[in-house]
Parts: structure tokens; C-alpha cells; sequence
């Protein structure tokens, strides 16, 4: 499933149950499931999209940031965006093999040098 078919598959149905003054609500998913609330309900989403193997990245900010470089650290490299040359990988010397951990927070910072030089945020 597309990231968009997985959201039309979940979107919010209706809201069963609702005291607005309360804050609570319960809501049926399109695909059948009630939920009590919209952060529940999130989750629900967010959670059917890491099933359907698509994953949402908070892209991090630059840990440097002097107007002409940012520079983005990880233990395993920094990726480095210039205001001329582009983005580059400057690969750490560990010998050993990365973390999972280490590897999304690689990943997450590859996004944003990317991002960041087509224009978009950070
Ligand atoms: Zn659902």
C-alpha cells in the first residue's frame, strides 16, 4: 500500500462518542477500529503506516548551522551541506559496525541535508 492508501484506509470515519467539553471522544477508523481520542487515534495511523513498511522522520536540525555550512554529526558521519559544494558524507573511522540507532540517526540526517538543499526546512 501507497502512504496515501494507507491514510484513506484509516482516515476518521465518525466520531461515536463525543464531550467536546471533556475532551474525549471516541472514533471509528475506516477500517473498523474504535479508538478513545484523536491522539489514539494518530497512533493508530502512524502505527499502519510503519506496518505497511512506510516510516515518518523528524528531521533533526543541523548541530551547526555558520550561514554558509551545516553540519549535521552522527557517530557513524557527518553530513555536511555547503553552500556550493553540495552535501558530503565525512565518514567517521569506527571500526565497528553501526547500531540500528545509529544507522536511523545517519538516515534522519542524510533527509534533512537533503531537504535542505532543495530549499526546504532547516
Ligand atoms: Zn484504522
Amino acid at each position: 500500500m501507497t502512504p496515501v492508501e494507507v491514510l484513506a484506509a484509516h482516515r476518521e470515519e465518525s466520531r461515536l462518542f463525543s464531550m467536546a467539553d471533556e475532551g474525549f471522544s471516541i472514533i471509528l477508523c475506516a477500517c473498523g477500529a474504535e479508538l478513545e481520542g484523536g491522539a489514539a487515534h494518530a497512533a493508530h495511523v502512524l502505527d499502519a503506516l510503519a506496518k505497511a513498511g512506510h516510516v515518518v522522520v523528524d528531521l533533526p536540525e543541523p548541530d551547526i548551522d555558520n550561514g554558509r555550512q551545516k553540519v549535521w554529526t552522527s557517530s557513524i558521519a557527518d553530513v555536511i551541506l555547503g553552500e556550493y559544494m553540495g552535501v558530503l558524507i565525512d565518514w567517521s573511522d569506527a571500526d565497528d559496525s553501526p547500531t540500528p540507532d545509529e544507522l536511523r540517526a545517519l538516515a534522519a540526517a542524510l533527509l534533512a541535508a537533503a531537504v535542505a538543499a532543495e530549499g526546504g526546512r532547516a
